[in-house]
Parts: C-alpha cells; structure tokens; sequence
C-alpha cells in the first residue's frame, strides 16, 4: 500500500503553486487532475492583475507557461476524478471510480464549479449548444452566442467571444455588478450587444435545428434564435466529493494541520489567481513546517 507524503485535488493555479513549492522543498506531491491542468484559468479573457505581465497576458498562455513550470519540476499530475475522501487510521483516503490514494497531507484546491439554469427546461437534443464556461467555443467564428449574466464573468466571455462572433448579453434586471474596465471595453465592441431587463423564459429547438430563446422583456415577448447559449450566473466551491461523515473530521484534520483548502474553493468572492497561487504556497510552507515536527 503506497502512501504519498501529500495529495492536491486540482491543477489549478491554487493547486500547481503548492505543488511547486512543495518541490522546492524536496516533497513530491501527487497532484490529481480530472480535466485540463490549469483550471478556470482557461477562460480567462486578458489576466491583467497578476505581477509580471505589463498589459497583460491571455488566460491559456499563462497556463501554459505554469504548465512549463510544472513539467520543469517534473510535477507528477494523474488524470483522475476524485469521487470521494475519506481519513482513517492516520491516512487519507482519496477515492475515484477506479483507484485508491493515500496520503498524509491533503490539499483541496478543487475550485469552483458553475450554477446551472435551474429555473429553464433544456430540451435533451439541444444540451450540446449549452455552456457554462468559455473556452469550449473560442476556436468558434461568426457564430451568434447569448452569454447570460451580469458580472465578471459575463462580461469577460463577451469580450472573449466578441472579436470572432456576434455576442448577445441578456441580464434579467438592469444591474450590473462587473469591473467598470470591462463594461467600458464592452460597450466599445460592435458586434457585441447588451440587453438589460431580458429574461429567457423557455428554450426550444428552432426549424433550423438551432437553439430559440423565448425571451421577456418590458415591451412584451421577444425572440432570439442563436446558436449557442453560455450561462455565466454565478460558481459554487466544489466540493462534491465531500461527505457529510468527513466534513466533521475536517474541522478537526485543518486543526491539525493535516488537511488545507487552497484558492477559489474558499475564497468566496475573493477569487483571484494571485490569491489561489498565494494560498497554494502558503499551504506548502505550512505543510513543509508540520512534516518538520514529525521528524
Ligand atoms: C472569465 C474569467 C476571467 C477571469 N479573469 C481573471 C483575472 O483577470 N485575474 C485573476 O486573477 N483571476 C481571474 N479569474 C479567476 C481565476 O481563473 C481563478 O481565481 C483561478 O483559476 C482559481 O484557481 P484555483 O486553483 O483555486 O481553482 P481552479 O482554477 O478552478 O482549479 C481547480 C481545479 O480542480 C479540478 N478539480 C475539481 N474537482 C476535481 C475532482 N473531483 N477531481 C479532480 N480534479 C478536480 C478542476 O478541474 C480544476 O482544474 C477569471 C476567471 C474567469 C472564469
């Protein structure tokens, strides 16, 4: 039975900065990834708050030069999907469908995962034309995309998809609650439209297999047939792999420094790369710190 001194849920920036600090230091943590390393990362339009990049840098190329960086510090990441996680006998346990781990350490740097459109049937044949974040269409030209939302998000994949497409931004009531940069640059791109106060109300499959939006507005109904819909409503911390029996453990094992949540997971509104990458280092020099004492 094999037992890793740490494992990290997530290959985001949270998760990757821990993973290289713990290197430094000579420990070699098993990173478990179940989509692409970098994380919500991917979706981001231009990143201009992270030191070290005057006028920014595009999301995917920061990731790539963190992916460098781990395969620099030959960083072993495993394409799994943790299920669940459980702390017996002075070990945690870290389950997928097909595999047990082991560890002494645990970091949970799983990020956030999308809300989803609870209040709208999505007909089963238009699921495909359905997304919650960004970078699945950005390879995609003169399309006409309804992204839904008002904040950051919202705005972000607007601009992103703006250059290549026609982008229809539909905000149920007239508020916004995104950085006053990005609507400035919003209302400056032809091709993208906002439309405040426009709830959808049903979704259908149009005659030309396309996805019809049922939309309300003040003045009465309205429609739009696009070609796909990217809802942008907002991200809950992933944590679905955590059981109610471990949630009362945990409280315990993040006493005793055994078990850390690094970056989007818990920072609550405060989700920003320097601050994932902040905590993931953080993390590793405790942990280092605790592994220390139990020489
Ligand atoms: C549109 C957009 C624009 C943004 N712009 C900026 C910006 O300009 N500046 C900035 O600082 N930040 C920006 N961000 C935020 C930034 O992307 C996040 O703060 C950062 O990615 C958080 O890192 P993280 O490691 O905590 O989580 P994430 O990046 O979410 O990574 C979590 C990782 O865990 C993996 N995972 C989850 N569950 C499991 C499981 N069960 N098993 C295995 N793996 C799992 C996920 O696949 C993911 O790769 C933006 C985000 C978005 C969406």
């Amino acid at each position: 039975m094999e037992i890793e001194d740490v494992i990290i849920i997530g290959a985001g920036p949270g998760g990757m900065a821990a993973a290289l600090q713990l290197k430094r230091y000579g420990i070699d943590p098993l990173v478990i990834e179940h989509n692409q390393i970098g994380g919500l990362l991917h979706n981001a339009n231009l990143v201009e708050n992270y030191p070290g990049f005057p006028g920014g840098i595009p999301g995917p190329k920061l990731v790539h030069l963190f992916e460098e960086q781990i395969q620099d510090y030959s960083i072993r990441i495993t394409a799994d999907s943790v299920g669940q996680i459980d702390h017996q006998d002075n070990y945690f346990i870290v389950s997928s469908q097909d595999q047990v781990y082991r560890s002494r350490f645990l970091v949970i740097a799983s990020g956030t995962k999308p809300r989803q459109f609870s209040d709208i049937n999505i007909p089963m044949d238009l699921q495909d034309r359905v997304f919650y974040e960004v970078y699945p269409l950005l390879d995609h030209k003169d399309q006409l995309i309804a992204v839904v939302g008002a904040g950051d998000a919202a705005f972000d994949y607007a601009l992103n998809l703006g250059t290549e497409n026609d982008v229809l931004v539909l905000n149920r009531s007239d508020q916004i609650s995104c950085l006053p940069l990005l609507w400035e640059r919003v209302i400056r791109v032809q091709r993208i439209k906002y439309l405040q106060n426009t709830k959808i109300k049903e979704i259908s499959r149009s005659l030309a297999g396309k996805v019809e939006l049922h939309c309300s507005t003040p003045n009465g109904s309205t429609s739009y047939e696009i070609d796909y819909l990217i809802g942008a409503i907002g991200r809950d911390p992933q944590l679905d792999f955590i059981s109610g029996q471990f949630a009362k453990k945990a409280i315990q094992l993040e006493s005793l420094g055994e078990l850390y949540y690094v970056g989007d997971v818990v920072n609550g509104l405060y989700r920003q790369t320097a601050i994932a990458v902040g905590n993931g280092i953080l993390t590793a020099m405790k942990i280092y710190e605790r592994l220390q004492e139990k020489v």
